[in-house]
């Protein structure tokens, strides 16, 4: 496996992940030369899915995703500003003593947004 043109050793490849409580495994693939999670959630159940056999993860530049397979790509924004609209709320309802506004909470949020965080997307 040649990396040295990649800026991540796990650029474009097949990564198995398994549930540490019901046992599935699944492939996803990192669509793009950027980070991906250790943890993953598991569909199925719910609970931590983590990336094993790490180092047989096999590079696909090329690599046409299944129906239904899961794949990693970059933080999308919209995404990001809905996903911040619900955590702003959260911390407004459950944080003690933040006097902040729900807006002034959000744009603190969104001044964190980094388009290199992965995202996991259905096909
Ligand atoms: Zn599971």
């Amino acid at each position: 496996m040649n990396s040295k043109n990649y800026n991540h050793a796990e650029a474009y490849c097949l990564m198995k992940y398994k549930c540490e409580k019901c046992g599935t495994v699944e492939t996803l693939w990192n669509s793009r030369d950027g980070v991906t999670p250790f943890m993953i959630n598991c569909e199925k159940c719910n609970e931590h899915m983590q990336h094993i056999d790490w180092n047989a993860d096999e590079r696909k530049t090329n690599y046409i995703p299944k129906i239904g397979q899961r794949v990693f790509i970059d933080m999308p924004v919209d995404y990001y500003k809905v996903f911040c609209r619900v955590r702003a709320k959260q911390i407004k309802d459950n944080v003690e003593g933040n006097t902040d506004t729900l807006q002034k909470i959000y744009n603190n949020l969104i001044k964190e947004y980094n388009k290199n965080e992965p995202f996991i997307i259905k096909i």
